[in-house]
C-alpha cells in the first residue's frame, strides 16, 4: 500500500522521500500517483523503451526477411555522372 505522509511519499526505486509533486499522477493506482518518482520513472521508461526498441527491431527485421528474402541483400543503385545516387533513371 502506498503511504503518503504530510504530502510526501517514498519512491519505491530510489527510496527517497519526496513531495507528491515529484511523482507522476496515474489513474491505474488507487493512490493516484506512481510508486516511482518522476526521475526514476523517466529512467525506467527510457530503459523499457530501449529494451523494447531492440526487441521490436529484431522482430521486424526477422519478419521482413521471412516475407521478402531479397530485402536482406544489398540494393543496387544507379549513380549519375556526379556520383550521386539517382532516384530515377537518367533520361536526358
Ligand atoms: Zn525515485
Amino acid at each position: 500500500m502506498e503511504k503518503i505522509i504530510n504530502g510526501k511519499k517514498k519512491c519505491t526505486k530510489c527510496k527517497e522521500v519526496k513531495l507528491l509533486e515529484a511523482f507522476l499522477p496515474t489513474k491505474q493506482i488507487s493512490s493516484g500517483i506512481t510508486s516511482k518518482c518522476k526521475k526514476c520513472f523517466n529512467e525506467y521508461s527510457k530503459n523499457w523503451r530501449l529494451k523494447n526498441l531492440e526487441k521490436t527491431r529484431a522482430y521486424f527485421s526477422e519478419y521482413r526477411r521471412k516475407k521478402n528474402p531479397s530485402l536482406g541483400q544489398p540494393q543496387i543503385f544507379v549513380r549519375d555522372e556526379k556520383g550521386k545516387f539517382a532516384k530515377r533513371p537518367l533520361i536526358k
